[in-house]
């Protein structure tokens, strides 16, 4: 998982592309991620109790992690991430500031 839950991601492609939001789900074994506002989806709602009139909400839905690229923390900047391995534990790092993020 090169990006991952509350990472702010620039999308790259698709109906959303140049916008960006910060990831609210991510699916490893899909390879997906649902994030803010991005690529939603109408969903009826169905009314809970009688009475109640259902309603339709907007919803994100899960696309491709390949769909976007992660904004550095520290630089501000859409980056590709890197790794490096310090102490037996892997730091994910901006491939432009070269800082772990
Ligand atoms: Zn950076």
């Amino acid at each position: 998982m090169k990006v991952k839950k509350g990472d702010n991601v620039l999308i790259t492609a698709g109906k959303d592309k140049g916008r960006t939001g910060k990831i609210i789900k991510a699916l490893p074994k899909e390879l997906k991620i649902l994030v803010e506002g991005i690529n939603l989806k109408k969903k009826h709602v169905r009314p809970k109790r009688e009475g109640e009139k259902g309603q339709v909400v907007e919803i994100p839905a899960a696309m491709d992690m390949s769909n976007v690229k992660l904004i550095c923390p520290k630089c501000g900047k859409a980056t590709r991430v890197g790794y490096a391995t310090e102490k037996d534990i892997k730091n994910r790092i901006c491939k432009k500031c070269k800082q772990i993020i």
